[in-house]
C-alpha cells in the first residue's frame, strides 16, 4: 500500500499551533526576562551594548561598579574609554565597547536630553546600538518591541521547533513577527531564551524533561538540528 503523505498545514494552522506551544512553554518559564542586571533604561541599553559576543553573568559581574562611577548619560559622556576600560576589561572586546558606550552616553545628552530614545530609528544610530539590541530596549524598558530578538537561543528553539527553516538570523525575526502576535514578541523572546539556556541546549538538548517534547518535531534527535553553539 502507497504510505498516506503527511497532511500539510494552512498557515493559520501553523500560527495557531505556535502559539498553543508558545503558551506552554510561557507556563514552563513563567520567570523569563531580561537577566541583564538594570534599573533603568540608561543601565539596560549599556548592558546590552556590552553584552554582544558575551554572557549575561559576565556582563552583570561588570555593571555594577560601571553604573556606580556613571550612575547617568551625562556622567558616563563626561569619562573618556581609557577611563572606562578598567571597569569593563573581563568582557570580550571591551576596548572598542568602552569607546561606544563613551560615544553612546554623549549621544543621547547630546540628541536626547539624556534620556533613552523610544523609536528603533533614533536607535540604532547609537554606537554599538544594532537591530537585536533596539528591540531588546524597546521590549524590555519600554513594552513595545518593533521585532522579535533573535539571539543564538530564538534561532536555534524555533528552528528546531519547526517554526522556521531560515537560518538567517533577520529572516528568523520576519518569520516569527508573522507567526506570533505582536503582544508577544517580547515575551517570546525571553521564554525561548530561558528555554535554550536550562532545557534545549545546543549540545545537550534535554529533549526527556522537556514540556512540549509531544509537539516538537526534533524532539530525541534535536542535536542535528538547529543551530549549534560551535558557529553562534
Ligand atoms: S523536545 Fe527537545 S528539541 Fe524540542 S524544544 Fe524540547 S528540548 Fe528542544
Amino acid at each position: 500500500m502507497t504510505p498516506t503523505p503527511p497532511k500539510r498545514i494552512t498557515a493559520n494552522e501553523a500560527k495557531g499551533r505556535a502559539v498553543e506551544t508558545l503558551h506552554r512553554l510561557f507556563a514552563i518559564h513563567p520567570d523569563a526576562h531580561c537577566e541583564l542586571v538594570h534599573r533603568n533604561p540608561f543601565e539596560l541599553i549599556v548592558a546590552t551594548v556590552l553584552s554582544a559576543q558575551t554572557t549575561d553573568v559576565a556582563v552583570n559581574k561588570a555593571t555594577p561598579a560601571l553604573f556606580a562611577k556613571y550612575p547617568t548619560a551625562q556622567a558616563l559622556a563626561k569619562a573618556t574609554p581609557l577611563d572606562v576600560e578598567p571597569l569593563v576589561s573581563t568582557i570580550g572586546m571591551y576596548r572598542q565597547k568602552s569607546k561606544n558606550i563613551v560615544k553612546l552616553a554623549s549621544m543621547l545628552v547630546e540628541m536626547h536630553g539624556g534620556q533613552v530614545p523610544k523609536s528603533l530609528g533614533q536607535l540604532v544610530e547609537l554606537p554599538g546600538v544594532g537591530r537585536k539590541t533596539a528591540n531588546v530596549v524597546l521590549g524590555v524598558a519600554f513594552g513595545a518591541p518593533e521585532g522579535v530578538v533573535v539571539d543564538t537561543h530564538v534561532m536555534r528553539i524555533s528552528q528546531r521547533l519547526g517554526w522556521t527553516k531560515e537560518t538567517d538570523a533577520g529572516a528568523i525575526e520576519i518569520a516569527l513577527c508573522k507567526l506570533l502576535p505582536r503582544d508577544y514578541w517580547d515575551r517570546a523572546s525571553h521564554t525561548l531564551v530561558f528555554h535554550g539556556r536550562r532545557i534545549c541546549g545546543a549540545v545537550k538538548p534535554q529533549c526527556d524533561k522537556c514540556g512540549v517534547a509531544d509537539v516538537c518535531p526534533s524532539a530525541g534527535r534535536a542535536v542535528n538540528v538547529g543551530r549549534k553553539a560551535g558557529r553562534a
